[in-house]
């Protein structure tokens, strides 16, 4: 008989010692009423911790969870801290967070129906509720992604193709070769750009002097333009990342319609707000959209990483994202009972049931709890711009919307604005960065997380003095 420790199966092999360890190490971090922010980390040390840790007989598990809790841990910014307002921070709700950890030790397989029936109808359920907010109709559907931007990436992919087809069915078959072009506004997020560029495809890009993108903007830029056949699809934001912004969805959803292009609206940051009654009105004409995509885990409180992509039509994109190999064929057998393949959806074959731990938390909390989550960010938001334009030194930039603030504090500078976040870091206080704003560097907070109090904003904004 082999020794033991040779056993092939021996990383395989419960552990009662090691499975303690490890869900004590969760249970005590879950249960820290306020998540620290910690310290950012320097390579020379970082590397030092870890330099010669792989060896070839491996480690006591207890020794390497020490050297994780008490030195790589404490490099890692946690953007789930309520302190946490630069770029956009996270939020996951407890129920979210712990049913992540049951996803992770199924082992799910979240290609296909004939894989995980159930996890799929139930993520599902949660797109569906995404879906029913925003006003689309019960054909809509989709598939959970790693980002915002794998979701603009897998829409926008659709949007070219079915253009595309389009125009060939239009023109002919030298269509096909034709450049094609997507409308977005100058303050679209960096992933679309990055997008329009592995699509191959130029952007007709649309100037907003008051960073809003509106239908008239949109038909100025249809009405000057030389060749205007080779447009496809028009990119609108519903929450700017750098300040919230939504853009006017009705009057380009309109004019998309229109002229036949394909409109996807990219709600990566900003689409939660669709679940706050006090700000529902600003995402009027939603329902226009042929895909849309928010990110469960901004302001949707999921964990990382999770992006809900939706399809007016998903069909549109079955054709376009389907993934053909004969060792593929036993789950695309359409026998016309119900059958949702995810992978199908979007630019991904092996995919994490990740919607799962939102949908947990959906049916455990249900939807009020959301709604009021968001509606508190909001009711914050305003707050803090109360008191900005309450304080001599200090300017608000632009009335926010949603739950980002833009302010100046007179006098300063880059370097002023760095000491002060360094400073914030330092003491943890909070983990801010600036932005910048026409040019001008100027001071952002990004507030997501329930637990963020007005109290704690006023020591920081204290500071600026
Ligand atoms: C965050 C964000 C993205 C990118 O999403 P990831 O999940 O980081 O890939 C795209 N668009 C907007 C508007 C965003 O705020």
């Amino acid at each position: 008989m082999a020794d033991a420790p040779l056993a092939p199966q021996r990383m395989h092999t419960y552990d009662e010692r090691v499975t303690r360890l490890v869900l004590d190490y969760v249970h005590s971090r879950l249960s820290i009423p306020e998540t620290p922010l910690d310290h950012p980390g320097q390579k020379a040390e970082v590397d030092a911790i870890l330099d010669g840790l792989i060896t070839v007989g491996g480690r006591d598990a207890a020794d390497v969870l020490k050297l994780y809790d008490e030195h790589l841990s404490q490099t890692v910014l946690s953007a789930d801290s309520p302190r946490y307002w630069a770029f956009i921070p996270a939020a996951p709700t407890k129920a979210a967070l712990l049913f992540d950890m049951v996803v992770s030790a199924a082992s799910l397989q979240g290609i296909s129906w004939l894989e995980a029936a159930g996890a799929v109808a139930a993520e599902n359920q949660a797109l569906r509720w995404i879906s029913d907010a925003a006003g689309l109709p019960q054909t809509a559907g989709g598939a959970f992604v790693s980002g915002g931007s794998a979701g603009n990436l897998s829409a926008l992919v659709v949007a070219r193709d079915t253009g595309r087809r389009k125009l060939v069915e239009r023109d002919g078959e030298q269509a096909r070769y034709q450049r094609l072009r997507v409308v977005v506004s100058d303050q679209a997020h960096s992933s679309i750009k990055n997008t329009l560029s592995i699509l191959d495809v130029d952007p007709l890009v649309v100037r907003t002097p008051d960073h809003r993108f509106t239908g008239g903007a949109l038909q100025a830029a249809l009405d000057a333009d030389d060749d205007p056949s080779s447009i496809v699809a028009v990119v609108a934001t519903s929450g700017t990342t750098n300040a919230g912004i939504i853009d006017d969805l009705r009057g380009i959803g309109t004019i998309a319609r229109e002229r036949g292009l394909w409109f996807h609206v990219d709600g990566a940051y900003g689409g939660a707000g669709l679940f706050a009654p006090s700000a529902r009105h600003h995402y009027d004409g939603i329902e226009l959209v042929d895909s849309f995509i928010v990110d469960p885990h901004k302001w949707l409180f999921a964990p990382y990483d999770c992006a809900a992509l939706i399809y007016r039509e998903p069909w549109l994109a079955k054709a376009v994202h389907t993934q053909d190999a004969s060792y593929l064929d036993a789950i695309h057998h359409d026998d016309g009972a119900y059958e949702w393949n995810p992978t199908d959806y979007a630019y991904h074959l092996t995919r994490r049931a990740r919607g799962l731990a939102l949908w947990f938390s959906l049916v455990v909390n249900g939807t009020q709890a959301y709604t009021d989550a968001i509606e508190h960010t909001i009711g914050l938001t305003h707050q803090v711009a109360d008191d900005i334009r309450a304080t001599e030194h200090l300017e608000l930039i632009r009335e926010p919307s949603l739950g980002v603030v833009l302010f100046r504090r007179t006098g300063w500078t880059a370097e002023d604005y760095d000491a002060w976040s360094a400073k914030l870091l330092r003491e943890q206080k909070a983990f801010v960065t600036s932005s910048s704003w026409e040019g001008e560097v100027v001071g952002r907070f990004a507030f997501l997380h329930p637990g963020t109090t007005l109290d704690m904003v006023r020591e920081v904004l204290a500071e600026t003095a």
